[in-house]
């Protein structure tokens, strides 16, 4: 069963994402990853496996920010890999996502987000989402809560989802 631990307030983001994925380790999972929003500027660091190589992995990188999201995956769409692990992003890349569920539905709403133009990098239902978040902003032209509420009526399927837009954070 996957983990969330997101974070907002005056302090570092890192430490206290990472030691919250730490106790959720017990529930098991396949990989792990974190989104820091830093001033404006999005860092993402994701691993296949433990958090401690996700620690690995973002060692000696920025990890600024107090603002931030984690999240330890249990694989249900795309192999666990670097790539599917969360969070994942939108096209614009300014979306971001981490999500605990299956969207039932995923296959259809990829299939029309496709025709509207948007590509996918990662296998997961969890990308389909943050992109079908981000054609609902741009056609409704509302902002980003209104955008989820909206999206999350097409969607089927039982979810808890983090999401921000690091350009506005
Ligand atoms: N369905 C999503 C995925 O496969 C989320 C799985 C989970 O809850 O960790 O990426």
């Amino acid at each position: 069963m996957c983990g969330i631990v997101a974070y907002i307030g005056a302090k570092d983001a890192y430490p206290i994402i990472i030691k919250g994925l730490k106790r959720l380790e017990y529930r098991g999972y396949d990989s792990a990853g974190i989104a820091l929003n830093s001033h404006g500027t999005l860092n993402i660091y994701k691993k296949q496996g433990k958090v401690s190589s996700l620690e690995e992995e973002a060692e000696g990188k920025d990890v600024s920010g107090s603002m931030g999201m984690g999240h330890t995956r249990w694989a249900t769409h795309g192999v666990p890999n670097d790539v599917n692990a969360h969070p994942q992003t939108s096209n614009s890349g300014d979306l971001v996502v981490v999500h605990n569920g299956i969207i039932e539905n995923y296959a259809a709403l990829k299939e029309e987000l496709i025709q509207r133009g948007y590509t996918f990098s990662s296998d997961t239902d969890t990308e389909v989402l943050v992109n079908l978040i981000e054609d609902v902003q741009k056609k409704e032209q509302v902002k980003l809560g209104k955008a989820v509420q909206i999206a999350l009526t097409q969607v089927v399927g039982a979810y808890a989802i983090v999401v921000f837009d690091h350009k506005k954070p």
